[in-house]
């Protein structure tokens, strides 16, 4: 079944370029112009990726981020960020996006990964079909089929990307990943990842899961090599 790429961008002219050669690849494409219709059809229309620029009219692309995880989608977000500055990447990751890309992109780059994140959301559906279905980390208890989290009965939403890195953690309690490694579990790329993407996501998820982020129980840092869930 062919995959559905949202793509949300104001420059047409970007928009067909995407547009063409994500066709080309074999993907469907849905467009939006701007921040409250890509927000509608990200919502209504239940797309495979959305591609999301930071810039837009009337509502920008970390608040359509935001309002989307907001309402509980675990949809894979790459936002198209227009300029090299790290405060558009940790404002786009907490806003609960999986990935950035840097304007102007390559092409090659952004197919790759489009790819990549599509394929980690096929593969966790099947690992979810085949095998177990929960995990427990301490009183956190991760639905593995239903892709949820629960602390004590309540329910914590929580984006694709982390929970897939809560799940690393509760299979294997108390073995420290590092960095690296979990990028390349959790985001697939052997390429060119930056780390600090996995900081500012463990950071995030701390925030959401841990009673005092401060000194977590839940997700714990290794000194220099990483980190690793505690029980
Ligand atoms: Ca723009």
């Amino acid at each position: 079944m062919g995959k559905t790429v949202l793509i949300v961008e104001d420059e047409k002219t970007i928009v067909d370029i995407l547009k063409f050669n994500l066709m080309r690849e074999g993907y469907d494409t849905l467009e939006a112009l701007d921040g409250l219709t890509g927000l509608e059809l990200g919502r209504t229309k239940d797309p495979d990726l959305i591609l999301l620029d930071v810039m837009l009219p009337g509502m920008n692309g970390f608040d359509v981020c935001a309002a989307l995880r907001d309402g509980g989608s675990t949809v894979p977000i790459i936002m198209l960020t227009a300029r090299e500055e790290e405060s558009d990447k940790v404002f786009g990751l907490e806003a609960g996006a999986d990935d950035y890309i840097t304007k102007p992109f390559s092409m090659r780059e952004l197919l790759a990964r489009v790819k990549a994140n599509i394929r980690r959301r096929s593969l966790d559906a099947g690992m979810r079909g085949a095998g177990e279905n929960s995990l427990k980390l301490g009183d956190l208890v991760l639905d593995l089929n239903a892709v949820s989290l629960q602390k004590a009965g309540r329910t914590i939403e929580v984006s694709q990307k982390e929970f897939d890195l809560l799940t690393c953690f509760a299979k294997e309690p108390g073995r420290v990943f590092s960095r690296e490694e979990l990028m390349e579990k959790v985001w697939n790329y052997d390429y060119f990842g930056d780390v600090r993407t996995v900081d500012v996501t463990i950071r995030r998820l701390r925030e959401k899961v841990e009673d005092d982020p401060g000194t977590p129980r839940y997700i714990k840092t290794k000194r220099g090599a990483g980190y690793y869930g505690g029980e």
